[in-house]
Order: structure tokens, then sequence, then C-alpha cells
């Protein structure tokens, strides 16, 4: 690793938490192996760039986002999360092409031997050609995903429905995978804006040196091989990356928000049964209208199992509002006194999911949140709503066979589609739990968190894949 320190990698993550926590984990890889490594991002991004980063070996280099003038964007408004409504996420995104100057300072300033960049940032292919530097794609997600979204933009399967819900074949992919355009990342904002930048994005990684997948062999041999031999891209497999521990996670909050105390949340654990609590959690993105919301608490009392929910809902501007938790159900805090943690904040989730206690997830099957719950050995309920999160539920489901589906065919809220029901949520929650195929399910969930845990470690695939992946790099910079 010696050796590996002459390699400078510089990493850009796209501006959303759930693309900078795995990129920073990656970066964590790198930097382990002894690599140089580091990361590009904007001013009001960096503190949360940095929290992640904590006392890894790893540099920030700061740039200057584009002034208010030039974007028509509010002051600080810097990531997907403070631009989440439509006609600012249109402005952000035109916003983000604008720092390719910047950007390009920082390459002929630095010089890397390599560029990782998120998909949604193109133009990095172009940037680092232009210094004769490789850049790499990454988009967080496992070869699942990438090998359906690739046979969805090849063969455009979507094209041949007459309605949004009536199901299609993804052809020319193993596993007979049935789809409705519904399900698509691109229909919830089915703008020019957004489908250019993800026809962009194709088009720049087809030109890229090749795609870092957030995976391990052993998870998705089948996909791993139909993306790398079938459909012939250059790929390298090095996760689970949130395997590469972060040691500072009591502190990465969203924002200003205060989470849920590490300390009290894992007394409050110690006082519950092996598997008995379910973990609910929708990611950083996500909300919910009240009524799923009262529906998810009733559903959650039913099953009568002990919870921790991370609430995902409103904006933060009517934070103080909804603290008061008024759409609860009458009487539903006292009644769950010791039994239910609710937070509107953010939760140490690897921590909780890691505990023996935690027995299911419902999860919305964002990438990142499906690979922890497979690292920690969970069942899960799968509960998709928009981006590839749809395959991701598929995949826990149908092939990993560690999901049980909530039934959700769109996004509750964003599609004005009707709330998922108390009963079934209850349902669900009690097959994760308690059901009859419980404990043949559990077992593969267990048998798949340690093959993850085998993977990263010397002599393991995505431990092998590194040493190829420098190997790659090596021999492209002589
Ligand atoms: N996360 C967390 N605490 C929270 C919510 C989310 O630590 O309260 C982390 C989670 O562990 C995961 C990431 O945020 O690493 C969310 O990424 P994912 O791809 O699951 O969903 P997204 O936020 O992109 O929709």
């Amino acid at each position: 690793s010696k050796e590996n320190r002459e390699l400078h990698v510089l990493f850009f993550p796209f501006f959303a938490n759930g693309h900078i926590i795995p990129c920073v984990d990656l970066a964590r890889v790198f930097a382990a192996r002894g690599v140089t490594s580091t990361i590009v991002t904007t001013t009001h991004n960096a503190p949360f760039v940095s929290r992640t980063i904590g006392k890894s070996q790893i540099t920030l280099r700061t740039i200057k986002f584009p002034p208010p003038e030039e974007t028509g964007l509010p002051e600080g408004c810097e990531n997907s999360e403070s631009a989440l409504a439509p006609d600012k996420l249109i402005k952000f995104m035109k916003a983000t092409v604008l720092l390719q100057h910047p950007f390009e300072q920082v390459l002929q300033e630095l010089h890397p031997n390599c560029v990782v960049a998120d998909m949604f940032f193109p133009w990095t292919t172009d940037s680092a050609a232009k210094f004769g530097i490789p850049r790499i794609v990454f988009h967080g997600l496992g070869f699942f995903p990438l090998c359906v979204s690739a046979c969805i933009r090849t063969y455009k399967p979507q094209d041949k429905v007459s309605s949004y819900t009536e199901p299609f074949l993804v052809p020319n992919l193993p596993g007979d995978i049935t789809l409705t355009k519904m399900q698509l990342p691109q229909v919830p904002r089915d703008d020019e804006v957004f489908c250019k930048l993800l026809d962009d994005s194709n088009e720049s990684e087809l030109k890229s040196f090749g795609v870092i997948a957030n995976s391990f062999y052993e998870l998705e041999p089948v996909y791993a091989d139909h993306y790398t031999k079938v459909l012939g891209r250059r790929a390298w497999s090095l996760g689970p990356v949130s395997l590469c521990k972060r040691e500072t996670e009591e502190k990465a909050s969203r924002g200003n928000e205060a989470g849920i105390d590490k300390q009290e949340c894992l007394k409050w654990l110690e006082t519950k049964k092996p598997n008995s609590v379910i973990y609910v959690c929708f990611g950083s993105m996500t909300t919910f209208p009240d009524a799923q919301l009262k529906e998810i608490a009733m559903g959650l009392e039913a099953s009568n199992h002990p919870f921790i929910w991370v609430v995902s809902k409103g904006s933060k501007k009517n934070q103080e509002e909804d603290e008061k938790l008024e759409w609860l159900p009458e009487g539903f805090e006292e009644r769950m006194e010791g039994k239910g943690m609710i937070t509107r904040g953010w939760a140490p989730q690897l921590m909780i999911l890691e505990h023996e206690a935690v027995g299911g997830f419902i999860t919305h099957c964002g990438w990142n949140s499906t690979l922890e719950g497979v690292c920690a050995g969970v069942p899960m309920v799968t509960w998709p709503m928009y981006a590839e999160q749809f395959y991701n539920a598929m995949f826990l489901r149908d092939i990993a066979r560690i999901g049980v589906g909530v039934g959700v065919q769109t996004w509750v809220g964003m599609m004005g589609g009707e709330p998922v029901k108390k009963e079934v949520i209850e349902k669900a929650v009690k097959r994760v739990m308690e059901g009859e195929e419980t404990e043949e399910t559990r077992r593969r969930a267990k048998e798949l968190g340690k093959k993850a845990k085998e993977a990263v470690e010397e002599g393991g695939s995505s431990y092998s894949q590194f040493n190829s992946l420098i190997e790659d790099l090596r021999s492209r910079a002589q």
C-alpha cells in the first residue's frame, strides 16, 4: 500500500445525503488501502461531508457554488434536499453544470490519477479527458438496478404499453423481470431537463473508464456477470462500502436537525429481546402525507412489536409544527411509551440495523439502505417510492428473497395514490418478524450478511476487485 500512495483519486459526489454517504465511504475504502484520496464539494455541503469523513485520511477540497444571480436559487441552496420543490430542482440541476469551470481548476492544480464522479455530473468525463485523466462513474448502486436501467434504456419496453399500470417484461435480462411504467425512475419527474440529464449521464458513462458498483459479487453474481460480460461494461464491485466503518456516525445529522442520541438509542435497544424490534426509515428525501403517517402508526401499534420509527414528513420549513406530531392517532405516544421510539431527525442507522434486538426493517429501498439491511442480515419490508427503488425492492423480494412487499404501485403523496392501509402494514411486519417463513428468510439474510463481510476482507471478492482496479489505473497511467 506504500505504492498505492503514489496514486491520487479525486471523488466528486452529487449533493444529496444518499449520494454523499456512499461516496465518502468509498473514498474511505481507497484511503484505507493507502491511496491518496480527495473529495471535492461545495461550501454549504462541506460540513456534512466533513462530518461523514470523520477522522479518516481523506482531504476535503471546496469549490464555490455559482451565486444566486447565475442560478436563480436562494443563497445557500446547494443540495437537492434544500432544492426539493420541482421548480427549484430544475434550476439546481442546471446550476451544477456551472461547476465545470471551478472543477477543472481543481483538476489542473491537483492532477489526480483518476476522477470518481457521480452519475449526475456527466460533464466530468469530458473535463477529466481534457487533462488526460480517466473518469469512473459512481451511481452508488448495485448490478441489478444497473442492469435493469441499461435494458430499459436500450430496448424501451415501456414504449409498447398503453398505460402506466400495464406490466411489461424487461427484455434480454435473466429472471423474467416485470415492471410497469409507473415504476420507472424517469416517471415522477417526467420533465425534459431530468430526462436529458439521464441521457447525458448514460452517454458519458459509455465514454468513461468504467463504473464502480456498491455491491459484492456473491450478492448478485448473475447480474454482475450480465453487466460486465453480456452488456460489456467495465465495472468493479468494491462494496458494501458501508462496512468501511463510519466512526463518527453519531454526529452526522441532516442539516441542523437533532437526531436520535446514539447512546440513548443503544440503551433502549439493550432492553429489548433479540430480533424483536422493527426499524422503520424511508431514507433522507422521502416525505409522506399525514394520512399515510397515521396508517403507519396504527399498523406498527397493531403489529405489537417494539419499533424505532424515523418519521419522514414535510419540509424543514415546517419542522416546528411537525415536531408536535399532531397527526398521530389519539393517545398514541402515551400507549407507545417504552415500546416505540419516534424521531423526526437523523437516526444512527448502521448502529440500529446491526443491533441484535433489531429483527426487521421497513425500507424505501434506496440502494444504501437495501445494502445496509443485507449487511446486517435483517429481513425487510419493501416500500419503494421513486428512482430505482422499485428495482431494488424487486431484488430483495424475488432475487435475494429476504424481502416482503407492502404492495405499493407508486409513490403515495407524489402520484396521488391511496395510502397503504394499517392492516397491510401490520401483516407485512408480522410476516417478517414472526411469520411461518421467517426463520428461512432470516437464515438467508444472515448468510448474505456474512458473505458481505467476507467480501471486503483480505482475499474477498471486493478486496480483490479493488486490486484489479488499481492495476487497471496503473497500466493506464503508464
Ligand atoms: N440514513 C441515516 N439516518 C437516517 C436516514 C438515513 O443514517 O435517519 C442514511 C442511511 O444509513 C443511508 C442513507 O442515509 O446510508 C440513505 O441512503 P438511501 O440510498 O437508502 O436513500 P436516499 O436517502 O438516497 O433516498
